[in-house]
């Protein structure tokens, strides 16, 4: 499907039957795989033949939405996961040991934060986190001798910071390791990071690409383009016999194009199995053959809702990268010129009290721990996930106790409007 546009991959790419064979995409509801001979299966075990044996390690259905999303990234192989904290722990730890370290915006989803600062730290992986407008000079200084890759969003969650991925390609080239990229919130519709330099990029599917709030899940994609035996002596794993595989030498036996999701899939899916089942993989195929369809009207929403607060007195401030004058705007242009995001961030006039008040009073808007659904979802930090702290301790975390974080669905931006104008007329009486 390589010649296709992303429309055209978003239905049909990764599963494409034969003559005779089921025209949806197959369910492969099966923990295990048949064979004639102990021979034929102890060639899949040595790595020798390409073939399913388990469904820990692969599944022909997750295969077909892995190729899929391969396909809309512009990738050389790709890989499904549990979910998108998966994804994330795989990419990185594919590449780092205990005693490596990794540079990482600090502009980055809360669930990848604590995962890099508490748990993967405790595993002996250090991070530097830099501001994602670091400069070059500054990203440069994080660097040590044990680096192993640099992390970013190319926009992240909740804060809306756009990443300027050419410029953190560049300086993580100039020191031979590669730049990773979660790239759930524009998924590749609006952004494609491989373009731009990035070599590996994330995505928690639960998001956009599933977009109806039913599916937890993952996906890791690599460009290919990554020469990992240029850099021998920092990536052992890749480039040094890996014992449980007979000495096999990833980087020499699949090349640039397969080593790397290989050895996540024969070594850390076989390890640590954070797979993804068939059946939910089969519903993440139902929302990626709409995606196309669905990222547009989401943008299109949340730059309507973010052009009505913008103008509205009783709204403090309003943060939407594809607003004109929004800090991001011009970097957003450039990296996303199509859209950006369904994601409002705002704070309404009269602190934490009146974004309480505003909160009862949306009837359209629901209350949820989520973005990214066809249904709007709305949260207020102060009052959910950052509940625990005081004003002040809120202010530090740079969350504001009137912020409400408003994800724009796939209803009529009007009917958005109206719920918003409600609620915020509640404020005043
Ligand atoms: C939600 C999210 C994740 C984590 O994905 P899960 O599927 O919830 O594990 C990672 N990165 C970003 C940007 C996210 O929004």
């Amino acid at each position: 499907m390589k010649n296709y546009s992303l429309e055209t991959k978003c239905v049909q790419a990764g599963y494409t039957p034969k003559n005779g064979e089921p025209r949806e995409m197959p369910i492969y509801q099966s923990t295990t795989f048949k064979y004639d001979t102990s021979e034929d299966m102890g060639k899949l075990f040595d790595l020798e033949a390409s073939g399913y044996f388990y469904s820990r390690l692969q599944n022909p259905t997750c295969d077909y939405v892995a190729a899929k999303i391969c396909e809309l990234e512009g990738g050389s192989a790709a890989m499904l996961t549990s979910s998108g904290q998966a994804a994330n722990f795989f990419a990185i730890f594919n590449i780092a040991n205990c005693g490596d370290h990794i540079i990482s915006s600090a502009s980055i989803y809360g669930g990848t934060f604590n995962l890099f600062n508490v748990t993967m730290k405790k595993m002996g992986i250090d991070f530097t986190f830099v501001s994602p407008e670091a400069t070059e000079e500054e990203i440069q200084a994080a660097f040590k001798p044990n680096t192993k890759a640099i992390f970013g969003e190319t926009i992240a969650n909740p804060t809306l910071h756009v990443l300027d991925i050419e410029k953190f390609a560049r300086v993580a080239h100039k020191n031979g390791v590669p730049l990773i990229i979660d790239n759930t919130f524009p998924t590749p519709i609006f952004c494609r990071p491989f373009e731009w330099g990035a070599d590996i990029v994330t995505h928690a599917t639960t998001k956009y690409m599933d977009g109806h709030a039913s599916t937890i899940g993952g996906c890791i994609v690599d460009s290919g383009k990554f020469d990992w035996l240029a850099h021998k002596e920092k990536y052992p794993g890749l480039t040094t016999p890996d014992d449980s595989y007979h000495g096999i030498v990833y980087a020499e036996k699949f090349g640039k194009e397969g080593a790397y999701i290989t050895k996540a899939t024969a070594q850390l899916m076989r390890d640590f199995g954070c797979t993804q089942s068939p059946q939910s993989a089969y519903y993440i195929n139902l929302g990626l053959e709409s995606l196309h369809v669905r990222m547009p009207k989401h943008a299109e929403n949340a730059l309507k809702v973010a052009e009505f607060l913008k103008n509205d007195s009783r709204v403090e401030w309003v943060i939407f990268p594809g607003l004109k004058g929004d800090k991001y705007y011009d970097l957003a242009q450039k990296y996303m010129p199509n859209g950006t995001c369904g994601v409002v961030s705002f704070g309404v006039k009269g602190g934490r009290a009146a974004a309480e008040k505003f909160m009862k009073n949306l009837r359209l808007a629901a209350i949820e721990t989520h973005v990214a659904d066809a249904r709007t979802c709305v949260l207020h930090p102060a009052n959910a996930t950052h509940r625990q702290l005081s004003d002040e301790q809120l202010k530090a975390a740079g969350i504001s106790p009137n912020l409400i974080r408003f994800s724009c669905g796939i209803e009529s931006a009007e009917d958005l409007i109206k719920d918003i104008d409600n609620a915020l007329k509640s404020i005043e009486e």
